[in-house]
């Protein structure tokens, strides 16, 4: 399976590629805003790399830097003015909020024609990772045949790790929309039976943001693929994921320029699709 998977950061690549080429055809460049709210070092870095990004594909961005102290009221005021601003086709309001802040508030606030994050239980749009992932199987399944590709899928063992609303969960919903036999595992998951769903896992995506979750210890299927989504720091101050790094299997996203670069991509891909809407151009 895995020499016909083309490593991630080469089907970026070319997907930025298309969706730049689609941007040209529409009659309006689309507009992004990003809200980010205090300097927090890691949205810092992560509303930078999305304002790279959209530059990079031809979206115009918008930063708009609030101070941390900002009240939930004013903060709700500013996303009510994006909300009702004709010319803006999409926001992001960056996370992690300071404390005072509900983030539920927050992402309930967010008309959902304009959600790029998919946070709004009505949104128009899937969080950028589960569908960063979906979009790689789907796509990169093309290359195992099978037509409707989809088919490809169906009837395999698919385990998330993880139950949040922005990976866990919308992850298990597209994965069955796979036709996969989806089970998701937790914190209050037995050990026992995580290494028995484990052992017979096709597709594993984890997504706990704790080191060591997956470790070299299971049992694995040879064939298995796992997508590493956990984004932590090992005692040396280095990136790494949820999972050890050469697990005994097919194929084992990278950390960094794995998931990561999947979310990124799809972040781009949401504000296109949203633009389209706006536009009636799709
Ligand atoms: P949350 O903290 O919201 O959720 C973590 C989930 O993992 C919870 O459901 C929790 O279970 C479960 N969990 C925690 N520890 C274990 C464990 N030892 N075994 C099994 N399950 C466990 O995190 P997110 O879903 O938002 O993010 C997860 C990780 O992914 C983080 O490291 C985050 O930084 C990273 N991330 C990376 C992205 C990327 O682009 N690469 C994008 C988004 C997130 P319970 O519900 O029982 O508490």
């Amino acid at each position: 399976m895995s020499e016909q998977l083309h490593g991630i950061k080469k089907y970026v690549e070319e997907r930025k590629k298309q969706l730049a080429e689609s941007i040209t055809q529409l009659s309006k460049k689309p507009l992004l805003y990003i809200i980010r709210v205090g300097n927090d070092p890691a949205s810092v870095r992560y509303t930078n790399n999305k304002m790279k990004d959209a530059e990079e594909v031809g979206i115009e961005c918008v930063l708009m830097e609030l101070p941390e102290d900002i009240s939930e009221g004013a903060l709700l005021e500013t996303m009510g003015a994006l909300n009702r601003a004709e010319k803006v086709d999409g926001y992001i309001v960056q996370l992690p909020l300071p404390k005072h802040i509900s983030e539920e508030k927050i992402k309930l606030a967010i008309d959902p024609n304009k959600d790029v994050d998919g946070f709004h239980p009505l949104s128009k749009t899937v969080p950028a990772t589960p569908l960063g992932i979906y979009n790689f199987l789907l796509l990169e399944g093309t290359q195992f045949g099978g037509d409707p590709l989809k088919q490809w899928y169906r009837g395999l063992n698919a385990v998330v790790i993880g139950r949040s609303t922005i990976v866990g969960r919308p992850m298990a919903k597209l994965l069955l929309d796979l036709d996969m036999n989806v089970t998701i595992l937790h914190s209050k998951t037995e050990e026992a039976d995580k290494k028995l769903y484990i052992k017979n896992a096709d597709v594993i995506v984890v997504a706990t943001g704790h080191r060591g979750t997956l470790t070299k210890d299971y049992e694995f299927k040879s064939s298995a693929l796992v997508f590493d989504v956990g984004i932590n720091f090992d005692e040396n101050g280095k990136l790494c994921g949820d999972c050890d790094k050469d697990l005994p299997v097919d194929y084992q996203s990278p950390v960094p320029g794995g998931v990561g670069l999947l979310t990124r991509l799809s972040v781009l891909e949401n504000v296109v699709k949203l633009t389209k809407e706006h536009l009636h151009e799709n």
